[in-house]
């Protein structure tokens, strides 16, 4: 569209919400700004995030206003430029100098240049082609790598996790991205059409060569990747064991335990991601608990009841069974402490013998407020430190809660997708008001969805206060609405379900780099 075309296009909803729309805000602005002679204030988001918001808000105020005193016209591309002109002036934006661009494409070799945009500024490799990276797209990486749309693609660009127009790759189980920008760059002029005209078009990932142009995919990659996402601050525990990436073709649906499985969203989740599940096996004792899951998953779940009383032979042969993945979503709850144990022992009994590389996952999820020496106890006998995550960064609901595991990138960035509903007012049925932004965390307890230490009611309807409608607060956790509204329960009922179980988007997060090693839709 047209820069003039700004003031009816911009979207202010998904400008506060997401951090991508804000950047390429920004960027557009910068473009106008040029074209319209106005100087262009320096753009390296990661130095000073604030003078960027601030720079960002009084150009957006300008194009709001009409881009005065030149008016849209005067920012029309220039003729020479045609079609690519966007893409050269940001070359130009970025970098003041277009020649730049040329110069990259040699340096990139050498290590010299950010292979994602072309800073000067570098500070590491990028992790899976040659060429290096600065600490901006470092972030960006972190934040989008494992991003992946409804439609089970990344949402960003393999190369330089941003992007505009992407190729998808038509390699079953691959899901990966690459920006038109970064291939007809990189792979060279041309090439991005000639991508679109291949069917199947196998990406630079899964492709046969490791050379396409001045693209160079590291041999190395898979194990590069893992460190990149290692979670290394805590120096008291030998790294995990890292797993890299299974090849496309090699992919297996994922065999999962689930201990004090809840309403199964381990499940709703993988297969939210696309992910194939041959097996799910849950161990769970409340009744309603196990109806939500026997119902919305159709008899899919193979439930064994106490966590006490599964052994070896209901782990389904895991021993012999040469493909299992395993992954054990559990929590531990105060006062129920020795359930713990349960959990070490079976994933003791789970995990692959030295010697057996198939890739094994677990997870352990317990509330940040426990006490320091439980934690320290639990750490130990895991052997890592838990990352802590909120649900409040992705979700309506302060949810803070410690996650211990293997899985690759737990400790990347959290940040919100599209339709995360991030506050309130966005999980209301019509006609009712929130009265808050972000709910308190929501526990089993009915007060719990009261506000504040007077207990004010979260919702206005029809000028009278009101607590959650079950509906309500099912999307507050991410979940389907309806979800939990099975066998004629209560709400109390229903808020007993919820109030104990994941935030779905954090756990969307943490499971979506499994894409990389289990079988995809
Ligand atoms: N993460 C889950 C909820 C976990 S809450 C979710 O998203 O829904 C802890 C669960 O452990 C509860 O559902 C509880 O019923 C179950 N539980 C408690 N004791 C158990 C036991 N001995 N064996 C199996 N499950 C148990």
């Amino acid at each position: 569209m047209p820069l003039s075309s700004f003031s009816s296009a911009f979207h202010q909803p998904t400008y506060n919400k997401q951090s991508m729309y804000r950047k390429a805000i920004f960027e557009a602005l910068q473009v106008a700004s040029v074209r319209a002679g106005r100087p262009v204030p320096s753009c390296d988001a990661s130095d000073d995030a604030e003078g960027v918001e601030l720079q960002t808000r009084q150009m957006i105020e300008w194009a709001m206003a009409g881009f005065l005193p030149t008016g849209p016209q005067a920012l029309d591309p220039p003729e020479v430029m045609a079609d690519e002109c966007t893409f050269y002036e940001q070359w130009q934006v970025k970098q003041n100098n277009v020649c730049l661009r040329l110069n990259m494409l040699w340096f990139s070799v050498c290590s010299d240049i950010c292979i994602s945009c072309g800073s000067l500024n570098v500070s590491l490799e990028h992790p899976l082609f040659m060429g290096a990276m600065c600490q901006g797209c470092k972030n960006s990486f972190l934040e989008c790598a494992y991003q992946y749309d409804d439609d089970g693609y990344q949402s960003y660009c393999t190369i330089c996790c941003g992007g505009r127009e992407v190729l998808m790759c038509g390699n079953n189980n691959c899901c990966r991205c690459f920006c038109v920008e970064c291939v007809d760059l990189l792979v060279g002029a041309g090439s991005a059409a000639a991508a679109i005209k291949e069917d199947p078009w196998n990406c630079y990932m899964c492709g046969p060569r490791s050379t396409y142009g001045l693209l160079r995919r590291r041999d190395d990659w898979p194990c590069r990747l893992q460190h990149f996402f290692a979670n290394n601050h805590e120096q008291e525990f030998e790294p995990a064991k890292l797993y890299p990436p299974v090849a496309a073709e090699k992919r297996k649906p994922i065999r999962v335990l689930s201990l004090f499985d809840g309403i199964a969203t381990g499940l709703l989740v993988l297969k939210d991601l696309g992910i194939q599940v041959d097996k799910y096996v849950a161990s769970e004792v409340c009744e309603d608990s196990i109806t939500v899951g026997i119902v919305r998953h159709q008899g899919r779940i193979m439930y064994v009841g106490d966590v006490r009383n599964v052994t070896r032979r209901h782990v389904g042969g895991v021993s012999s069974c040469l493909h299992l993945h395993s992954l054990f979503p559990a929590r531990l709850k105060k006062g129920t402490g020795r359930l713990f144990f349960e959990f070490y022992r079976l994933l003791h009994e789970a995990r692959p013998k030295p010697g057996d590389e198939r890739p094994f996952f677990w997870l352990f999820e317990n509330v940040v407020a426990m006490g320091v020496s439980d934690k320290r106890d639990i750490s130990r006998f895991l052997e890592c430190n838990p990352v802590m995550i909120d649900a409040k960064e992705v979700s309506a609901a302060h949810r803070a809660r410690y996650f211990w595991g293997n899985l690759p990138g737990m400790s990347r960035p959290l940040t919100p997708m599209a339709n995360d509903r991030l506050d309130l007012q966005g999980c209301l049925e019509h006609g009712r008001t929130a009265k808050f932004e972000k709910l308190r965390t929501i526990t089993t307890r009915s007060n719990s969805v009261k506000q504040g230490k007077d207990e004010h009611f979260p919702v206005y309807m029809d000028n009278k206060e009101d607590i959650l409608w079950c509906t309500e607060m099912e999307r507050v956790f991410g979940f389907p609405v309806h979800y939990t509204d099975v066998s004629n329960m209560s709400r109390l009922a229903r808020q007993r379900l919820l109030g104990r179980s994941w935030s779905v988007p954090v756990i969307r997060h943490l499971f979506a780099p499994l894409k990389e090693y289990f079988a995809c839709n």
